[in-house]
């Protein structure tokens, strides 16, 4: 073995080590836990059901949709 094909091996290495630093980056963070980022609780299974990517439990999205009404909908100056 050459010193180029230790080069390249080492290249390949480093190419698919980081490759899989950006696919654990880009992963929805509740498709590996599970878990609300809001209240740190474990989602309802039936709403990860159906819906994949959600990223908080049914009550925490209850609230933050509240909020967004609350930001939107309400006084204008
Ligand atoms: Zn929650």
């Amino acid at each position: 073995m050459d010193v180029f094909d230790r080069a390249s091996e080492k290249e390949e290495r480093d190419r698919t080590d980081a490759i899989a630093t950006v696919l654990e980056a880009a992963r929805p963070t509740s498709l590996a836990t599970g878990t609300c980022v809001d209240c740190g609780e474990p989602i309802e299974p039936e709403r990860l059901a159906v819906m994949q990517y959600a990223q908080r439990c049914i009550s925490c999205q209850r609230q933050q949709e509240h909020r967004n009404q609350v930001m939107t909908g309400g006084r204008r100056a």
